[in-house]
Parts: structure tokens; sequence; C-alpha cells
């Protein structure tokens, strides 16, 4: 898209991505003025001036290179440092999350492939010191990445190999030879090419507009059928029968559910229920959504909307928020959070996705003063706490939506946030300026904006309890 769409459709920055980019670049700027080893620092550089200086640098066999530029054959590359070992050098990229997938040695595909191209440049300028590089973590460590290693445990293709065919596709796109062909997922919606992908996608009707079907079962099903409403309208017998062999990664059962969200879609139809539901009917209902920074990795408000007999002219909002980032504030907020709803006990809980849940044990293992694991566990576990995406929405539901998070699932039901762009990400960058500045006002927009958040959550449990299966609409 950078390269071929029309530049003037692009959307202005997200300012979240823009948040997480400074905040990287502050903690590479950190790191590299507390380093205690001398190095060459050619950070105020650009361009040819840089390339030309890192060239003299590596004559030099200078021991540590800082913000390098590395260009041969085509390929570019600016790692954030060089490191000599040995007789050649090895790049090392700083990073302000974790090294690893964090299940104890996978690498992550994105940092890999980054490396690999440094790596790949060091050898084509003749001064790689082999296949590994480093990533320099938020918690300090230093993490091998060694290209020599298989990327499956059941497979032989290396870490290598993975870079060098996405290092083909690329070339291959910068060529015109590969035509990129846009799919809707997660990542879209912080991308300066959302608006525009999503007009071609649905100009196009494409396949990945179904909610959870992605790039990869898109791909596969369009050796059948190309759009929306051939699928709605498609005889899936004979894929079913050997669906397996014919459409590789989507068998019969996938199908089965895909089809019937294109229906519903190329039709515009009414949501319904697959089976039976049954919801917790209580006195006290909360309605719950925490906000966290992973940056800060901190839960900076628990936010309930309280509902008595089910009645919506007693609702209320209440607020667990941090006036500060100290872990002292996190701890008393928990605390007080948690005093709340122990003594709203017993009462209907709803949350959407298990997100609240895994923030909570989080919470409780670094304060366990607050209440034990136990507490935790059983609070989620109870018949009358439920979790709207999970437990109903994903089994038991479909919608003519183009994906099922709260946002999309409210509105739908006629739910408006007064928030112009409601997002959990703005959230956290509202919160980092109101850490910075102290701005009452920004601390409301978090507060409005977590309220409604949870009042769309009763919205949407409301809209539930109102669905009929298909036979009875
Ligand atoms: S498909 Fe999604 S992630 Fe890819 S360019 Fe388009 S909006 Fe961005």
């Amino acid at each position: 898209m950078d390269l071929y769409a029309d530049r003037s459709k692009k959307d202005s920055p997200n300012a979240f991505v823009e948040l997480l980019w400074e905040r990287g670049q502050k903690y590479e700027r950190e790191l590299a003025d507390n380093l205690d080893i001398p190095y060459t620092n050619l950070m105020t550089l650009v361009g040819s001036e840089k390339a030309e200086k890192t060239r003299e640098a590596i004559e030099r066999s200078d021991d540590l290179i800082y913000k390098p530029r590395l260009e041969a054959e085509g390929l570019v590359g600016d790692p954030d440092l060089i490191r000599r070992e040995g007789s050649g050098y090895v790049p090392i990229d700083i990073k302000a999350g974790r090294a690893d997938d964090g299940d104890g040695g996978t690498y992550k595909d994105h940092y890999a492939v980054q490396l690999g191209v440094y790596v790949d440049l060091l050898e084509r300028l003749g001064c790689s010191a082999g296949r590994y590089g480093y990533i320099w973590d938020v918690h300090g460590n230093e993490v091998q990445y060694d290209f020599i290693k298989a990327r499956r445990s059941k497979s032989d293709d290396t870490y290598w190999d993975f870079y060098v065919g996405h290092l083909d596709q690329a070339k291959a796109v910068v060529a015109g030879v590969w035509k990129t062909k846009p799919a809707a997922c997660s990542d879209c919606k912080m991308c300066h090419w959302y608006s525009e992908c999503k007009a071609t996608l649905i100009r196009s009707d494409d396949l990945s507009l179904i909610p959870e079907l992605g790039r990869a079962k898109r791909d596969a099903l369009n050796g059948v059928v190309s759009t929306v409403k051939e699928f709605a309208n498609a005889d899936t017998g004979d894929w079913a029968k050997d669906g397996a062999h014919k459409i590789k990664g989507v068998g019969p059962k996938s199908i089965e559910k895909f089809q019937r969200r294109a229906r519903l879609l190329s039709e515009n139809g009414k949501p319904y229920l697959l089976n039976v539901v049954s919801l917790p009917h209580m006195e006290t209902e909360l309605f719950f959504d925490v906000e966290t920074d992973p940056m800060r990795d901190i839960c900076y408000l628990h936010g309930f909307v309280e509902r008595n007999r089910e009645d919506n002219r007693t609702e209320s909002y209440v607020s667990f928020f941090m006036e500060d980032d100290s872990q002292d504030q996190e701890e008393e907020t928990f605390r007080a959070m948690w005093r709340y709803v122990s003594e709203r006990q017993p009462c209907g809980l709803y949350f959407y996705s298990k997100y609240e849940r895994t923030t909570l044990r989080k919470l409780q293992k670094k304060y366990p003063s607050v209440c034990s694991a136990d507490d935790i566990t059983d609070l989620f576990e109870l018949d009358r706490s439920v979790d709207l995406l999970y437990d109903v929405v994903k089994s038991s539901t479909e919608w003519p939506t183009y994906d099922h998070s709260i946002k999309t699932l409210a509105t739908y039901l006629g739910f408006e946030w007064r928030d112009t762009h409601p997002s959990g990400a703005a959230s956290i960058e509202w919160f980092d300026k109101w850490i910075e500045t102290g701005d009452q006002a920004i601390r409301q927009r978090i507060l409005d904006y977590n309220e409604d958040d949870c009042r769309a959550t009763r919205v949407l449990l409301d809209g539930i309890r109102s669905l009929r299966s298909p036979s009875h609409r």
C-alpha cells in the first residue's frame, strides 16, 4: 500500500501507534545514554553520510556502533546497534517489549525478520560474525536470535529460511510481480490504510469480512468462491464431504459456521441464537471493564455499571482510578475495587473477554494481601459470572456484523459512545497524557469512555436476552 496506493487516502497516524513509537524511541535513548562501554554514535547522521560513516567505523573495527546504516545490493537496514564479535559484527535491536513470545524460547517472527535483514546486510558487506543477532528487551535481557534454529519443532525450516522467504515476497511486491490484497484482521484498526482497505474489501465483498475467517482461510476458499454472496449461496455439500482435501485448513464445521455468517451478512439479516442460553437473573448486576497500560504494566482503572432489578433507571457508574502511576496507587485501587465487588455479592457479574480475569489474576499475584488466588478463581467460576464474548456471543449467537467486538455489537444494537474516537488503545494514550499533564478533562474522558464500555456490556446483555433461535424468529 505504501508503495502503490494513493497516499491521499491514507488515514492520519493512529495516536496509540505514535505513542508506542515515542516510548520505544525514549527507551532506546535511555538505554544508549546509560551504556557503560564506549561506542561510536551515528545517531545524528542520515542517508548516505550515515552509510559512509558506518563503513568507515567497520573498517576501523570499532567495537560498538550505535545507529549505523547498512546498505548493500539494494537492501537497506537501520539496526539500533552493531557489535564486534570475533572477526565480524552482529546486529542488536532494542525493544520496549519482551524479546520472545513468552513461552520460553519461541522468537517473535517480526523481530526475526527484522534482525534477518541486518544479518543479511552484514554478510553482503563481508563483515558478519555469523547468522545470529540479539534483542535487548524491556526487562534488560539480551536474547540471542539464532537463525540456524528450526522455526517449528516438527520442521527442518530454519529462521533463516523464514527470513529469506519474506525477503523474496518483499522483492516480488516491490517489483510489482506480486499484487497484494487486503484481508480484514485485528491489526487493521491500528493501520493507516484502514479506511482504504475496508472500502476495498466492502466493494469486492471480500470473504475476510466474515468474522474470524481471516486471510489464510480466505485465500484457501478463494479457490472455490470469491465473495461473501457467492459463499452464502454456494452448495457446500461436496466441500464438506472431502472438505479437508478440497479446501486446505477449512474443515466442514468451519465451512458451516462461516456460511451461516456469510448468509447473515449478505441478507443483512437479524442476529439470532444458535442454542438455548441460560443467563442468571440477579437483584444486582455489575458490568465490569478494566483499562490497562501494557507499557507501564499497570491496571489504571476498574469500572462498573451497577444495575438493580434489571431496571435501567437504577444504573450508576462506579470507578476505581489510579491517581498516579505508582505501584502503591495500583494496589490501593485494586484493594478498593475488591472490597466493592465483595460487598456486592451475590450479584451477576458481566464482562467481555477473558481480559478482566487475566488482569485480576495478575494483580492478585502482585498484591497478595488484597485477596487470594482462590478468591479470584471463585469469583470468575460462579454461575452468575458471565464472559459475554466467550460464554455467549462466540458459542451461541450469530450477528450480521464484520466482527464481534463490543463496539461493533453494541453499536449494532443502537448504543452510542459519547467519545468520537473510543478505543482501549486511545484510552492508554489519554492516560499517558493525564499522567504527564494532570489535566482533569483528560481524566474525565477516560472515565466517560470506560463508563460507556460498561454500559455497552449491559446493552449487549439485554440484546442477547431478546434474541431468538432462527426457528422462532
Ligand atoms: S489489510 Fe489491514 S493491515 Fe494490511 S494494509 Fe490494509 S488495513 Fe493495513
